[in-house]
C-alpha cells in the first residue's frame, strides 16, 4: 500500500477469504498502522469464523486499545450480503479449498434512467419524472406523448466482479458468475502440474481458463502463483489458448472492470 500509495484514510472494509497465512497475516500489522497514524474512523472487517479470535487475541495479549471500532463479520455462507451502499453490494461465493474459504462478488446496482434537464418540458409531473426514470414514455399535461428517449438517456449495465480466491476449479455451474465483466481466478499450476492442483486443492491455468470461458465471462485475471514459476508467462500462455481474453495479476496494477458492450480485446495496461 505504501509503495504504490494507497491512502489509508480510504480502506473502510476489508475482505478477508481465509485464514492461510497467505491471505492475512499483514492485517494485524495493517490495523496497527491504522493506530499509529491516528485513526479513527470505523473499520469493517468481514472474514471467516477464527479471525475475530484472532484479532481479538492479539489486541489482548499485547494489551492494546485501538483509537478506533472494529466490526467484524463473519462469513458462514454462499451468497451472504456482506457489504452494500446506493452503488453496490458485496456477497460471499463458497470457494472449495482445504479450509473454509469464500470468494468475493462486487455487484454494482442496477442505475435508472437519467433525465435530461435541459430537454425536460414544464408540463410533467413529478410523478411522470419519475415513470421516465423507470424507463416509461410519458404523456405530458397537453396530451403530448414523450419517448422516454427523448428525455432521458438509459443506465449502463450494471457491472460485476468476482474475486475467486483460493480453490479448487468449481465443477459446477456458479449462476453468480455468468457473464461477469472481470474474474479473477486464481491459477497457481500449470498442466503439468495438475495432480499438485488436486491435491492442494489449487486450480492450474487452463483450468481457470475453461471455467472463465464456459461462464462467458468477459475478462480474466490469474494470479496466487506457486512461486516454483519465475517466468509466469508459461502461465498467461496456457490459459490464453482456452480463453484468450487473460490477463496476469501483477501487484500494483490497475484494472478496469469493462464494459458488457465492450470487445473481447485484451485492455492495454
Ligand atoms: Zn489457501
Amino acid at each position: 500500500m505504501l509503495r504504490h500509495q494507497v491512502r489509508y484514510n480510504r480502506i473502510n472494509h476489508i475482505f478477508i477469504s481465509h485464514l492461510h497465512g497467505d491471505h492475512y497475516l499483514g492485517l494485524m500489522g495493517l490495523i496497527f498502522t491504522f493506530h499509529l497514524q491516528g485513526r479513527t474512523d470505523d473499520l469493517y472487517i468481514s472474514g471467516p469464523s477464527g479471525l475475530d479470535e484472532i484479532i481479538s487475541l492479539q489486541l489482548k495479549h499485547s494489551d492494546s486499545v485501538l483509537n478506533y471500532q472494529i466490526h467484524f463479520q463473519r462469513i458462514v455462507e454462499d451468497g451472504q450480503l456482506l457489504f452494500e451502499n446506493e452503488d453496490i453490494q458485496v456477497t460471499s461465493m463458497e470457494m472449495n479449498h482445504r479450509i473454509p474459504c469464500f470468494g468475493f462478488v462486487f455487484a454494482e446496482k442496477q442505475r435508472r434512467h437519467k433525465i435530461i434537464r435541459e430537454k425536460l418540458p414544464e408540463t410533467l409531473s413529478r410523478e411522470q419524472m419519475l415513470q421516465l426514470k423507470d424507463g416509461l414514455d410519458v404523456v405530458d399535461s397537453n396530451g403530448k406523448l414523450w419517448a422516454n428517449s427523448e428525455l432521458a438517456t438509459p443506465p449502463l449495465v450494471p457491472r460485476k466482479y468476482i474475486y475467486a480466491a483460493d480453490t479448487r476449479v468449481l465443477s459446477k455451474q456458479c449462476k453468480v458468475v455468468e457473464n461477469c465483466n472481470l474474474l479473477y481466478h486464481e491459477a497457481t499450476f500449470t498442466n503439468e502440474m495438475q495432480a499438485r492442483a488436486e491435491a492442494t486443492f489449487h486450480s492450474t491455468a487452463s483450468e481457470a481458463a475453461m471455467f472463465a470461458e464456459r461462464h462467458h465471462v468477459k475478462k480474466l485475471i490469474l494470479g496466487h502463483f506457486s512461486s516454483r514459476y519465475q517466468d509466469v508467462s508459461l502461465v498467461l500462455e496456457e490459459a490464453s489458448t482456452n480463453f484468450s481474453n487473460t490477463v496476469l495479476a501483477i501487484e500494483g496494477q490497475v484494472y478496469e472492470v469493462p464494459n458488457g458492450t465492450e470487445n473481447h480485446e485484451p485492455l492495454a495496461s
